[in-house]
C-alpha cells in the first residue's frame, strides 16, 4: 500500500491553515484530535495547560495494533513560531511555501501530516502492527514547555522518534545540554548633562564584560550566545540597569558548566573592578541566575533506535546517517525521562523564516521511512 501523495498534500495544507502559535494551539489540537479519531487512534489531553499557559494540554494518542509488543513512540509539536497566523500554503513545482508574509509551519506540521498519512496507510492496509503511541506537544518553540510538563504517566513506550528536523535521511541521536542565563547589571542613575560624574553607567560595564568573553562557537561541542540586551531609559539619563539573556550549550557536561561559570565570573570581575563613585560612594552590582534548560541526548550508534531506523532505510535502498544536533527538541525531554528518542527529518527547510519551505517528495520519503520503521519494529517487514 503506497503513500498517497495527494492525500498527504491535502492534509498538510489543512493543518498549516489552522493557526497554532505557541500557547494558542487549542483549535488546532481539536482539529488534530478529529483526524486521529477517524484513523482509529484513542486520544486524551493531559493537564499541562495550567503550567504551560497554553489554551490546551498536550494531545496523547494510542493506536492499538494486533501485534503484542511495547508501543513505539512518535511525536511532533503542534505549535509554530510567529508570524504564523493566516498562513496560506502554496504548492509550486512540488515544493510548499507560504504566500510570503508568514512562515509556512512545516515546522512541525509536516511531521504531523506525515504521521497522519502513515496511520491512514496502516488502516487501509489492514495489516497487523505493534501499538503506536503519539505525543503532540504544545509550546515546544518557547522552551519545550509542553514536553517538560507532559504527564509521562500517559506514555509507556521505551523508545521512539520525534519528527522535527530537516533531512529525511538523517537521524539525530546526540544533542547538547543547555543553560539559560539572566544577568542584571545595576549601575547608578544620574542626569547625563548636569551631573554625569554621579552616575555609574550600567551599559558601559555590561559592554566591557561582553567584550571580554568569547561568543559563538567555543569548540566543536560548545556554543555560547547573548540573545537579548535591554537597558537604559533616555539619552539624558546615565543608565542604571541592563538586562542580558544568554545561553550556553554543550555536548559535554563539564564544558557546559565551565562555559557558564566563565560568563558569571567575568561579569562579576568586571563589576568588582569598578571603583566606588567619588561623589556618593556608589558601586555597581550584579545579579546572575542560571537555569538548566534541557539535558543532552546521547543515544549510542548501536542502540535499537538507531539500528531500527538504519535497517528501515536499508530496506528502502537509503542510507540513514546519524548526526549530532546543535539544538534541543522535545526528544531531550523524552530522553531525560528514560525514553530513547531519536529525531527524524521531514524535509522542512529555512524554518522560522518567511522563506520556510518543504518539498512534497521529502515528506513522502519521511512517510516511507516511518512506515518501514513501524513494520520492522512489528516484525512484519
Ligand atoms: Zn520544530
Amino acid at each position: 500500500m503506497p503513500i498517497n501523495q495527494e492525500r498527504l498534500a491535502r492534509t498538510f495544507k489543512a493543518l498549516v491553515r489552522c493557526d497554532s502559535v505557541s500557547r494558542a494551539e487549542g483549535r488546532f489540537a481539536a482539529l488534530l484530535q478529529e483526524h486521529l479519531q477517524a484513523l482509529g487512534v484513542t486520544t486524551r489531553f493531559d493537564r499541562s495547560a495550567a503550567r504551560t499557559g497554553s489554551d490546551t494540554g498536550n494531545l496523547v494518542g494510542y493506536r492499538a495494533g494486533r501485534i503484542p509488543n511495547k508501543p513505539l513512540l512518535f511525536s511532533a509539536h503542534m505549535d509554530t513560531v510567529v508570524p504564523g497566523r493566516g498562513i496560506h500554503p502554496v504548492l509550486r513545482n512540488g515544493c510548499f511555501t507560504s504566500a510570503g508574509d508568514t512562515i509556512l509551519g512545516a515546522d512541525d506540521k509536516s511531521a504531523i501530516a506525515i504521521l497522519l498519512e502513515v496511520l491512514a496507510v496502516l488502516k487501509a492496509a489492514e495489516e497487523p502492527f505493534a501499538p503506536i503511541e503519539l505525543v503532540f506537544s504544545t509550546c515546544e518553540e518557547i522552551g519545550l514547555l509542553g514536553a517538560k510538563h507532559l504527564d509521562f504517566g500517559m506514555v509507556s513506550a521505551e523508545m521512539g522518534y520525534v519528527l522535527d528536523a530537516r533531512d529525511p535521511d538523517r537521524l539525530i541521536n546526540r544533542s547538547p545540554s543547555a543553560n539559560r542565563l539572566h544577568l542584571k547589571v545595576h549601575g547608578k542613575e544620574a542626569h547625563a548633562g548636569a551631573s554625569p560624574e554621579k552616575g555609574i553607567n550600567a551599559i558601559f560595564i555590561a559592554s566591557r564584560a561582553i567584550a571580554a568573553l568569547q561568543w559563538g562557537r567555543l569548540d566543536r561541542e560548545t556554543t555560547r550566545n547573548i540573545g537579548t540586551l535591554r537597558g537604559g531609559e533616555a539619552t539624558n539619563i546615565v543608565p542604571s540597569l541592563v538586562h542580558i539573556e544568554a545561553e550556553v550549550r554543550s555536548h559535554d557536561e563539564d564544558k557546559l558548566v565551565r562555559a557558564t561559570r566563565e560568563i558569571v565570573s567575568t561579569f562579576q570581575a568586571t563589576v568588582d573592578a569598578v571603583t566606588p563613585n567619588p561623589f556618593n560612594g556608589s558601586t555597581p552590582r550584579l545579579e546572575a541566575s542560571v537555569t538548566p534548560d534541557f539535558k543532552r541526548t546521547h543515544i549510542p550508534d548501536d542502540h535499537p533506535v538507531v539500528e531500527l531506523a538504519a535497517g528501515a532505510g536499508r530496506s528502502l535502498g537509503r542510507r540513514i546517517r546519524t548526526q549530532a544536533a546543535g539544538g534541543g527538541s522535545d526528544a531531550n525531554i523524552f530522553f531525560q525521562k528514560g525514553i530513547a528518542t531519536g529525531v527524524l527529518g521531514t524535509g522542512m527547510q529555512d524554518v522560522h523564516t518567511r522563506d520556510e519551505r518543504i518539498a512534497l517528495d521529502d515528506m513522502v520519503k519521511a512517510c516511507e521511512l516511518v512506515l518501514e520503521i513501524i513494520r520492522r519494529y512489528s516484525g512484519t517487514a
